[in-house]
Parts: C-alpha cells; structure tokens; sequence
C-alpha cells in the first residue's frame, strides 16, 4: 500500500493515535494499517469510557481519535459529546459501518462543537483512504515529498524581506477543458523559494501575509512576475488565476492599482481571473461589492474558489458579476465513494449551468475522476492527472508541447 503513496510528514507520523473500537478485528487491522502509514504510537481501546479516560489524562495534547460510531457501553457519538463538553478538542476521524445520514449528522455536530474533523470512513476500511485524511491531519499538507516545511513558522520580518528579495514566485496549474482536451489557462499557486532551502507552501505563509497586513505588497509583487511570464507565454487564448483574499478586495486601493498594474505590463484584463473564495464573499458583501464590480468592469474574470464549501445560495450567486466555478477538490475526491459528495457536485456543475457559469473541477487526481466530470458536463478541471503546479521556468516548454492536444483521450492515454 505505501510504496504507491507518498510518505506522510513526520510531523503527521509522529503524532499519537487512539482507536476506540469494539471489534478486535478491526482494532488490530487499524493497528496494522496505522504501521504501515510510519505511526508508532498507536494505542487502542474496545469503547467510549475507556477513551475518555486516557483523553482527560492528556487534555492539553490529546491523541489523534479513531473512533467507531456503535459500541457497547458509551457509544462514538456519546464520547465525542463528552469530549466537546469537557473542551478536549482532539482531532477525529469517523469509522462507521452506519448509513451516511448518521455519519453526517455527527459531522455536523463537530463542527457546531469546534472539533477539528479529519473525515469518516466506511467500513471495511482501505489503507489508501486512511492515508489520505491523515494526510490533512494537522492542517498541513501532510506529505513529505513536498519537502518537510521548516520547524519554525516563519516571522513577518522574514516573509516581508522575501517579498522584498522577489522570492514569492508562482508556479503554475493547467486548467483543462474536458470535452476538447485544450489548455484554457494556469491557476497561480504561491510559492516562497529561496535559494538552498526547500519551497515553502502557501499554508505557511498566506495567513501570514494576511494577518500582518503584507498580503498587498506579496500579490502584487507575485502578479508582476505572473503578467511577465503572460508576455512570454504570448498566447491571447490563456488566462491566468490569481488567488485575491476578501482583505484585499476591502481595500479600496486594490482594484485601481491592479487595473494600473495590467495595464503598465501591456496586458489585457480579460486573460486575469480573480479567485476569491465563496465563504469570505458571503461574509461581507457589502464592502467587497464595490470592488468586485469595477473589476469585473474593467474586464477580469471572476471565479468563485472552492465552490460548495460555503453557504451561498442560488440568489446570492445570481446577482454576484461571477464568471466561473471553482468546484472544491473535496467533492472530486469523495465523490467515487460518498454519495452526499456526488450530490452536491452534480448540484454544483448543474448551478453553474443554470447561471450560465463554466465550472471548474479541482483535485482531477486519477482518470475516474476525468471521466465521471466529463459525464457530468463539468467545462473544465485541474489537477495532478494533468499536472503539477510548475514553476515559471518550466511553463512555456510544457504549454507548447500539450496546448495543441485536440482530445481528452490525449490526457487519458498518458
Ligand atoms: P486553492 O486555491 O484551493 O488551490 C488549490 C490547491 O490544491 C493548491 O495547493 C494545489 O497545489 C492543490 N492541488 C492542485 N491539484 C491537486 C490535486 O489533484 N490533488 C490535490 N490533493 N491537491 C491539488 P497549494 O498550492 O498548497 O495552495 C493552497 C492554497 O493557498 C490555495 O488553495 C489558495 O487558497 C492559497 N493560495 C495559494 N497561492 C495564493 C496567493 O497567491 N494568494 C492567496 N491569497 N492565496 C493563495
Ligand atoms: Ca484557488
């Protein structure tokens, strides 16, 4: 099972596991399963009050929780309230043989308490899915092949003096359109590289940037290198993605100075779109209308990030200027197997037709994924089954040699 996957971080693999299950078999399969994935300090126990127990014993740093919904005694659902009550907030992962109505309903109960929720799983339990909400434990990327993030998270001195020193570089992700197979344009993912020192991730250093107020110099120094390499790429059919924070949109300097900034590097609006993410855009329509509209005007694209985790309804979408869907990879990756992650991308890719939006799926990891949105009349996808995100000095090679590709099969044969 873990040769074919990437090996977790340490930081995920060092952290203490507790299984709360009644069956044996199944506590040991975990267990097996748990070793497999690098864990070593697993421990185990048959139901809801011996857990308790240990968890109140290492309140401060509790275990990451593998806790079965049905067992004699104090039950799952029980543990996780007392849990919740008692303020131990641990991380939890759901392991049920129970309809998906109840998983959910639990799942709504530990967001309404604050408990950070890994995911639930099925039984019979399949190694790649562990893995894969272990991966997010912690709220990293959880994958060591990224390169293990620096111990120390960085300071606000530092990431100002790399936006300073240029070292917040883009790479790039193809979007593709699924039922031609073209290459329509690259998201722009931030990256913070520096020379001999591994490649720090957007997670370690956006909130950053955010709270210290340095998110407007860092996305405007990345978007200069972005239309520079628009220049370069010089092919007026691509667009390029910026990420744009709800901070940024709030001020009022934001829209004219990105308009000015487009328009000195010699480039055209309508090959930018801003994603902006669907739950910030809920939360304060009022300030960001003004700036949302004057793009939009001015001619950017607008895309709605990781569509389906927020709460907006049909109305609201309908009177944003929005151009396009971003469907969150969640719903990608959950929906082979989870039917409530399927209902809400059908809903999702049949939204957007209604309103009339492209939509774009996130997180295409393997050729299911390709073909189930092309059934479903998803416009387009993004993912690693096309490609990683690329830095800029790969990106003109890679576009010339797949921009031609006149079917999906092209990416489907590879
Ligand atoms: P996002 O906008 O949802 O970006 C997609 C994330 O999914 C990226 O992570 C990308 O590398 C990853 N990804 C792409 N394809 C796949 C796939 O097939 N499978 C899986 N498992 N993951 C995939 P990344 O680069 O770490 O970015 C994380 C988040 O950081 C982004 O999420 C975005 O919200 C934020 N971010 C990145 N760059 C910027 C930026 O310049 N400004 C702002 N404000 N936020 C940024
Ligand atoms: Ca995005």
């Amino acid at each position: 099972m873990q040769a074919a996957l990437p090996e977790l971080s340490d930081a995920v693999r060092q952290q203490k596991v507790l299984i709360v299950e009644d069956s044996a078999f199944q506590r040991e399969l975990l267990c097996f399963l748990l070793n497999e994935l690098g864990f070593d300090d697993v421990q185990q126990v048959a139901d809801g009050s011996s857990a308790l127990a240990i968890l109140r014993a290492c309140r401060d740093e509790p275990p990451l929780l593998l806790v079965d919904l049905e067992m004699p005694g104090m039950n799952g659902i029980e543990l996780l309230q007392r849990l919740s009550e008692e303020q131990i907030l641990a991380q939890v992962l759901i392991i049920s043989g129970r309809e998906e109505a109840l998983i959910v309903t639990v799942e709504g109960m530990l967001q309404a308490a604050g408990m950070p929720l890994l995911g639930s799983l099925s039984k019979p339990i399949v190694g790649r899915d562990l893995y894969r909400l272990l991966s997010t434990a912690g709220g990293g990327s959880g994958v060591a092949s990224r390169g293990e993030q620096p111990g120390r998270a960085p300071t606000e001195a530092e990431l100002a003096s790399a936006i300073e020193r240029g070292f917040i570089c883009p790479y790039y992700q193809p979007k593709v359109h699924l039922s031609s197979g073209r290459v329509t344009g690259y998201e722009v993912l931030a990256r913070w590289i520096e020379p001999d020192r591994e490649p720090v991730y957007p997670t370690e250093f956006i909130p950053l940037a955010t709270e210290s107020g340095l998110l407007f110099s860092l996305t405007f120094s990345l978007a200069e290198k972005v239309l520079a390499d628009l220049l370069r790429l010089s092919d007026p059919s691509i667009n390029m993605a910026l990420n744009v924070d709800i901070s940024l949109l709030a001020n009022r300097h934001f829209a004219d100075d990105l308009i000015r900034c487009v328009a000195a590097a010699g480039c055209q609006p309508n090959q930018l779109i801003l994603e902006v993410t669907e739950s910030a855009l809920m939360n304060d329509p009022l300030v960001t209308l003004a700036s949302v509209g004057r793009l939009r005007l001015a001619g950017f694209g607008l895309s709605i990030d990781d569509y389906g985790t927020g709460f907006s309804t049909l109305r609201q979408l309908s009177r944003l200027p929005f151009t396009e869907l971003k469907i969150d990879r969640a719903f990608v990756s959950e929906a082979h197997q989870n039917q409530r992650a399927r209902a809400i991308l059908y809903s999702a890719i049949e939204m957007g037709h209604k309103l009339g939006l492209p939509c774009v799926a996130e997180g295409v990891e393997r050729k299911e994924d390709l073909l189930m949105l092309e059934g479903l009349g998803c416009h387009s996808g993004q993912g690693y089954l096309f490609a990683r995100p690329m830095p800029a000095e790969r990106l003109v090679e890679w576009h010339y040699r797949h921009r031609e590709r006149q079917s999906l099969d092209a990416w489907l044969s590879d």
